[in-house]
């Protein structure tokens, strides 16, 4: 959990390669649905376009779709869900039916200038999803993604005024949901400024001493 822009999706797939475990990113599933086209994508590209959170039933129902298929089994990492006090109750109700929990909930913590910052730099892959910054995560040969040489773009909900949007919802919707995880000893506040591998050791380290 996060701020936009504090470094989730980036963190969460390093952490992938490293634990080994799928990463269920509910931002990507959403955006490759609008993309596609999709009867999903299409209920929900008003909501990205204007930074506002897609109504709980829908996420729900995602959710438990993605996290019911078999490569789960040996765990998962989850990005950009739960976002209000709703989906903390789907979530339970899912995993609960899984016969699993959560283990931990990480909260990645940045100055608002350095999350501004790297929103504005950001870039995508929207072939792989690969995530670049032209500051500090560069392709090598500019605009062009290293790993499949698709055109880079820019997240329409980057601009400045979705931004802020995006801010004002998770400070009234999102930070109230982390309280919740306080309340069950399992959250972990990991400084998430600095380069993206200083970041990801202090989570691995986390994970190291459990
Ligand atoms: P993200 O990539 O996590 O920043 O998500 C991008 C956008 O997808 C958000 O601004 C929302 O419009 C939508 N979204 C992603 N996850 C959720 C969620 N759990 N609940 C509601 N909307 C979501």
């Amino acid at each position: 959990m996060g701020p936009p822009g504090v470094g989730k999706g980036t963190q969460a797939k390093r952490l992938r390669e490293w634990l080994g475990v799928p990463h269920v990113s509910t931002g990507d599933i959403l955006r490759e649905a609008v993309a596609e086209g999709s009867a999903l994508g299409k209920k929900v590209r008003g909501y990205l376009e204007t930074g506002q959170l897609v109504p709980d039933g829908v996420m729900g129902e995602l959710i438990e779709e993605r996290l019911r298929r078999t490569d789960t089994a040996g765990g998962f990492l989850v990005d950009g869900f739960p976002r209000t006090a709703e989906q903390v109750e789907i979530l339970h109700r899912v995993l609960q039916g899984l016969h699993v929990s959560l283990d931990r909930v990480f909260v990645l913590t940045a100055p608002e200038a350095e999350i501004v910052r790297r929103i504005s730099g950001r870039r995508l892959c929207p072939k792989c999803g690969r995530l670049y910054h032209i500051d500090s995560q560069p392709p090598r040969a500019a605009g062009v993604c290293d790993g499949c040489s698709a055109a880079l773009v820019q997240r329409p909900d980057d601009v400045e005024s979705v931004i802020v949007e995006r801010l004002a919802v998770y400070q009234k919707q999102t930070l109230p949901v982390v309280a919740a995880y306080r309340g069950q000893g399992i959250v972990v506040e990991v400084d998430g400024s600095g380069d993206a591998e200083a970041v990801s050791a202090r989570i691995r380290s986390e994970l190291g001493s459990s």
